[in-house]
């Protein structure tokens, strides 16, 4: 029985929470001391640079969130309504929603089994079998629609195979896009993700590596990608004294009290992202054995280890991953199942999709456990323990 937590009164163990233990305060006293609290100020082109710093990029634009980051590298990589842009299955659904909101079409690309990424020789082998090209583009052969883009999102934090992605986007004259949102700190042969494709794009919100609250950045290394960016995410102003708009623009903006907030988390993102990868490894550790397959790195890989996340195997862990989290959150631990893959998801269903079952297996079988950075090895112990106690149990009673 897990009934001793409640009984002791242990605190709740969150999957991934904000950690404001930094500069937070100081800088947005700033702000609101001087006055300057909008959609301009120092802290914004503090953060934009400090982040492109980070990365290693040339430009960083802002934005109100990350999902609006995707959408306006849409826009700013070309992507027209009509065109269908290659993204994960597997992913938050907000990835392929900013795919739709630019009036194209995704085409859904399941992940390779090893490290849960999009998989490479399926873009292979739908951009050589499924499209052909014609004058000058690449068109697929089912729906005739011009294929723009390929969109790789970097789950849990951990690098997408890149060097495989990009040599195909290449090989296509694709634009590539990457979905950065969870891998802020992750790097690749030690490049940091971010800094190699046309557009990658981070989110801010709660529970990614650092937070604004809410809140997103467009990285490029292009000058004119990034102006097209700052362009159309400021409501596409050609004059700002007259107010001349030549396009329709949006208002995705962030402001300078956010800004200062993301400002005070980049000085502690490598603390944070090194916490979370020894939370990994802890849980690695201590639950070897039990029938739970953790997420590892790939060979030049480091992931962010966003949400420590483990295969459920139920056969030998004896439970599915269902029961393993309500078992769990009687012990007041949180843990959460990995996104309906897209190609399930009544949004997207429609969607082309290229299968090779990874996603349908990781929806199933996986659970993230909590992560947050904050959390001491004492509250790591007691979610081993926990885990543990849940998955010997269920063997001893088939035993
Ligand atoms: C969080 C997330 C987003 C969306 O970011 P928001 O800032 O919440 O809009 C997009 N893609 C992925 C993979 C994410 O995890």
């Amino acid at each position: 029985m897990s009934t001793t937590s409640d009984q002791s009164g242990e605190r709740f163990l969150p999957l991934s929470e904000p950690c404001l233990q930094g500069n937070e305060w100081q800088y947005v006293k700033e702000c609101l001391d001087s006055g300057w609290i909008s959609s301009v100020g120092a802290f914004v082109n503090r953060f934009e640079q400090r982040v492109a710093e980070y990365v290693g990029v040339k430009h960083a634009v802002a934005t109100v969130n990350g999902t609006s980051a995707l959408h306006a590298a849409m826009l700013t990589a070309g992507v027209e309504p009509g065109d269908e842009v290659l993204v994960s299955t597997l992913t938050f659904i907000a990835t392929v929603n900013a795919i739709r909101y630019a009036g194209a079409h995704p085409v859904l690309i399941d992940s390779e089994p090893r490290y849960w990424q999009m998989d490479p020789q399926l873009v292979r082998d739908f951009l050589r079998r499924e499209c052909r090209a014609e004058s000058g583009e690449l068109r697929n052969r089912v729906t005739g629609r011009r294929v723009r883009a390929i969109m790789p999102v970097h789950v849990l934090g951990h690098p997408v195979d890149l060097p495989a992605i990009t040599a195909e986007a290449e090989a296509f004259g694709l634009r590539l896009i990457e979905d950065a949102a969870e891998s802020l700190g992750a790097s690749l042969h030690w490049k940091k993700i971010g800094a190699t494709s046309d557009l990658a794009c981070v989110s801010f919100n709660g529970n990614k590596t650092i937070t604004c609250g809410g809140g997103g950045m467009i990285l490029t290394n292009s000058q004119s990608d990034a102006d097209r960016a700052r362009y159309l995410t400021t409501q596409a102003k050609d004059d700002a004294i007259e107010y001349i708009h030549n396009e329709v623009g949006y208002n995705y903006r962030m402001t300078n009290v956010l800004a200062a907030i993301g400002l005070a988390q980049l000085e502690q993102l490598d603390g944070f992202v090194q916490r979370r990868r020894e939370i990994a490894a802890y849980y690695r550790s201590g639950l070897c054995g039990t029938g739970l397959m953790w997420h590892t790195d790939a060979p030049g890989a480091s992931s962010t280890s966003w949400l420590s996340t483990a295969l459920v195997d139920p056969v030998q862990a004896g439970v599915t991953a269902c029961e393993l989290r309500d078992q769990l959150q009687r012990s007041k631990i949180q843990t959460r199942r990995l996104w309906q893959p897209m190609h399930l998801s009544p949004a997207h269903q429609s969607a082309q999709a290229v299968l090779n079952g990874t996603a349908d297996r990781l929806f199933e079988q996986a659970l993230s456990f909590p992560s947050t950075p904050n959390l001491t090895d004492g509250d790591l112990e007691r979610v081993v323990q926990a885990t543990g106690g849940v998955l010997r149990t269920r063997v001893r009673r088939a035993a």
